[in-house]
């Protein structure tokens, strides 16, 4: 599975996350901790016998119900960043900035992008930035269906109601579906009556963002190292499971 900052650095004006990426790798090296790669199961937790275990598990993208959906090929946003997209005419469903943003990187594949947006404007979520950002989505030549709804998927045609008319979109081969994330809460649910005491910090205890994600991280580092020098290595019975 990749991150969100993964995601986050392939598109092209945020190619410095890539860096903070590298720096923390080696921050990792620098203090001797071990990384050990691969999915990490309940199971293989339960085994490892820590004392405390923080999970930081992230996000996973919320797929909405569309009537039809099983009829078109269709991704999620983070399979349509790393580049699985085969189909040239694609519809983006999602107009926030992760939307607009994955709409871009398609775009640069030379795929031909339109945006399905149900709110009457674009990347509402971006706050102060959102002027400059929607500068660029102009200058990229986004083509974007505000106020827009999937009404159903039908073999060959996606019916869409758009500022309240009907209407039928033909030729669309694929549909990226970035209607949001939610917390990936699995792993924590699955240590649910284990025994392993943990904590979930970051996108998997509540979706917010990356600067919001490393302060928590910190934070939570911050009061294990000073509770540690209180009461000694091993107890962090303060700690409550989210
Ligand atoms: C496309 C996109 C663009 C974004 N742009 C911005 C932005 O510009 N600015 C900003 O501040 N935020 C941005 N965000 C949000 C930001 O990336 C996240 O809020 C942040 O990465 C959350 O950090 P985290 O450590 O909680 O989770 P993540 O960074 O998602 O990391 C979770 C990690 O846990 C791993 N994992 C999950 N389950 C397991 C398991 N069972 N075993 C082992 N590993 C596991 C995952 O593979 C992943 O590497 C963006 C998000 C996306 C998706």
């Amino acid at each position: 599975m990749k991150s969100g900052t993964d995601w986050a650095a392939k598109v092209q004006y945020k190619r410095p996350l890539e860096d903070v990426l590298l720096l923390y790798q080696e921050r990792l090296k620098q203090n001797g901790i071990t990384l050990v790669r691969g999915e990490a199961t309940a199971e293989w937790v339960v085994k490892q016998k820590a004392d405390f275990v923080v999970l930081a598990t992230g996000s996973i993208p919320f797929i909405p119900p569309v009537t039809g959906l099983e009829l078109i090929r269709s991704y999620d946003f983070g399979n349509a960043i790393d580049g699985e997209v085969r189909e040239r005419n694609v519809a983006v469903l999602g107009g926030g900035a992760t939307g607009c943003e994955t709409a871009e990187i398609l775009m640069h594949q030379g795929k031909n992008v339109i945006i399905l947006e149900m709110l009457d404007q674009l990347a509402g979520d971006l706050g102060n930035v959102r002027p400059l950002f929607l500068e660029r989505m102009n200058e990229i030549g986004l083509q974007v269906y505000t106020g827009t709804r999937i009404w159903e998927i039908q073999k060959d045609r996606i019916i869409i109601q758009t500022q309240g008319k009907v209407r039928s979109l033909e030729g669309i081969e694929a549909l990226v579906i970035s209607c949001g994330v939610a917390p990936n809460n699995l792993l924590e649910r699955q240590l649910q009556n284990s025994g392993v005491q943990s904590i979930s910090v970051g996108d998997c205890r509540k979706v917010r963002n990356g600067f919001w994600a490393i302060r928590a991280g910190f934070e939570l580092g911050m009061s294990f190292g000073a509770e540690q020098m209180a009461r000694g290595a091993g107890s962090f019975g303060k700690a409550q499971r989210s």
